[in-house]
């Protein structure tokens, strides 16, 4: 059989169901890719062989058991049964460290399971292992993790984006099928778009977050990466739906065309015919490569010539995004990250009284991102200034909602725009001026900001990388991106950069090659740290 590495996971589901593999041998096949390139490319910061063996033979077992109960038994098991997956090393996982890309938290093991870890054990998907991150989830690079950067497997010098960096690079490299991410301000799409792979970040409340390590709560979401508009939506129905351990998920019903997106090409592209897309014009953004605008305005003419209508739109507060975002999520972040004082969690620096272990433990266990957001966060929210900042920022960001609605109500299916104003960019570019780092988020944070779902899926290359098409929709209207972005794939089934795999891929399989944190003090970049 070829390489189980390159198979979509519906089409290992469908090999595991006729017995023609096991889930033993696909966890293996990709265990054995992950270990051999993780030198080069530092996706993984833990991957558990055992563990992942164990689980794999759990499912072979339910696997077997369903194949004597025949056909019925069969089709309803679930589809990710026996699959590989990966964890942002955000997601508690009983037992398992959870170092959210941080010092602070090297040597914590997390006492119980996400409630998303849960899901995906009652799911049958088998964990392989937790991924690289910037610390906490701030970043758009994964440069800001304390544990090394991870590299593009398009280009062994290039950043996979971030903050899920980690679980993007192991799905565009071909170490799981599967992967999990956050996203508080673009973290699951501007990865997924600068590897050239699906990311999702689902409506605020859509997935429950109670084990997850917290960044900016009204922000932050949990969603799917995958190499397909299928698997990720596969992904997003086996985690989403509400929680009493999470008042802020929703009731909201869990729509199973998620798990049913069309398998035909000529179904999936017929669904375009009478869409009406938005084309926001703010999002063509001062800076924004000509090679990146070029393929999403290719991608919109396929999506008219596919029976869409196309129409330019105005969301005049975009601007204000960053801004605000640069507001709200450092103030929540700094509200979050003071349970961080070496007592609760991981290392504890004994300096002398209580005050010297706090500022000792939180001084060495923080890097310079993190402090610098707990002091903006901190500043914004102090007596005199909450006003000024914070609430301020908060009504601004009604207004960028605002912008959106008035869209939905018009009748808009979905908004079109770029998921990132430039293709991956090369180590320690933006590691000296934040505010550069900042603007690689131009496009994503206004969805958070909004609450609203959005999808990143690869619309081709722009010298050599990745650019992806960014789709944004209603509240709730995951299924219907979902059915656009498969849409999309359909009409692409035959264009030539499809078949086109990540141009470093050998090059990250050469036992002798640099690490990305020597590549990048090759470059003379001292990192982030
Ligand atoms: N890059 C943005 C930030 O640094 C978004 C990160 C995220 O979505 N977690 O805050």
């Amino acid at each position: 059989m070829a390489d189980l590495t390159r198979l979509h996971a519906h089409e290992m589901a469908a090999l595991l169901r006729s017995g023609q593999v096991s889930s033993r041998e696909l966890t293996a096949a990709h265990l054995a890719a992950a270990e051999r390139d993780n030198r080069a490319l530092n996706a993984w910061l833990t991957i558990d062989r055992e563990r992942a063996l164990v689980e794999a033979d759990a499912a072979d077992g339910r696997l077997a058991a369903a194949r004597r109960g025949g056909p019925g038994v069969l089709d309803r098991l679930r589809p990710l049964l026996g699959i590989p997956i990966a964890l942002k090393d955000l997601v508690s996982l009983k037992g398992g460290q959870c170092t959210a890309g941080s010092r602070i938290l090297e040597g914590y093991r997390a006492p119980y399971d996400a409630h998303i870890t849960e899901r995906l054990r009652e799911a049958g998907a088998v964990i392989l292992g937790k991924t690289n991150m910037d610390e906490f989830a701030m970043g758009s690079s994964t440069e800001h993790s304390a544990y090394g950067p991870t590299a593009n497997p398009w280009a062994l010098d290039r950043v996979p984006g971030g903050s899920s960096g980690g679980s993007a690079a192991a799905v565009a490299a071909y170490h799981v099928p599967l992967s999990i991410g956050t996203d508080t301000g673009g973290s699951i799409r501007q990865p997924a778009a600068l590897c050239g792979i699906v990311g999702m970040k689902p409506t605020y409340g859509r997935v429950r977050r109670y084990g997850i390590v917290a960044f900016a709560s009204s922000l932050d979401q949990i969603g799917p990466f995958a190499r397909d508009a299928r698997d990720a939506a596969a992904l997003l129905h086996a985690i989403a739906g509400r929680d009493d351990r999470d008042s802020t998920s929703s009731p909201q019903p869990v729509p199973a065309k998620l798990a049913a997106l069309p398998s035909s090409d000529d179904a999936a592209a017929a669904a375009l015919r009478g869409k009406r897309l938005g084309l926001p014009r703010e999002y063509f953004v001062a800076g924004m490569e000509p090679g990146v605008e070029a393929r999403v305005r290719e991608a919109v003419r396929a999506l008219e010539a596919a029976g869409a209508t196309v129409e330019e739109v105005s969301l005049p507060h975009t601007d204000y995004g960053l801004a605000t975002y640069y507001i709200v999520a450092p103030a929540e972040a700094s509200a979050n990250l003071a349970r961080y004082d070496g007592l609760r969690y991981g290392p504890h620096h004994a300096e002398g009284d209580v005050l010297a272990n706090y500022l000792a433990t939180r001084g060495r266990g923080f890097g310079p991102e993190v402090k610098r957001r707990i002091m903006l966060g901190t500043y914004a929210l102090s007596s005199g200034y909450y006003d000024a900042y914070y609430l301020k920022a908060q009504k601004v960001r009604t207004l960028i909602k605002a912008d959106f609605d008035a869209l939905w109500v018009q009748g808009f299916d979905a908004l079109v725009a770029p998921t990132s104003p430039t293709v991956a960019f090369r180590f320690g570019d933006r590691l000296a001026d934040p505010v550069a780092m900042y603007l690689s988020d131009a496009c994503t944070l206004p969805v958070n900001m909004a609450g609203l779902p959005g999808i990143s899926i690869p619309c081709g290359l722009s010298e050599g990388l990745p650019v992806g098409l960014q789709l944004i929709g209603a509240p709730w209207s995951e299924a219907e991106l979902f059915g656009l972005a498969r849409g999309y794939e359909a009409i692409t089934a035959e264009a030539d950069w499809r078949s086109l795999e990540p141009t470093e891929l050998l090059r990250a399989a050469d036992p002798d090659a640099p690490t990305p944190a020597e590549r990048m003090s090759a470059l003379a970049i001292s990192g982030s740290r």
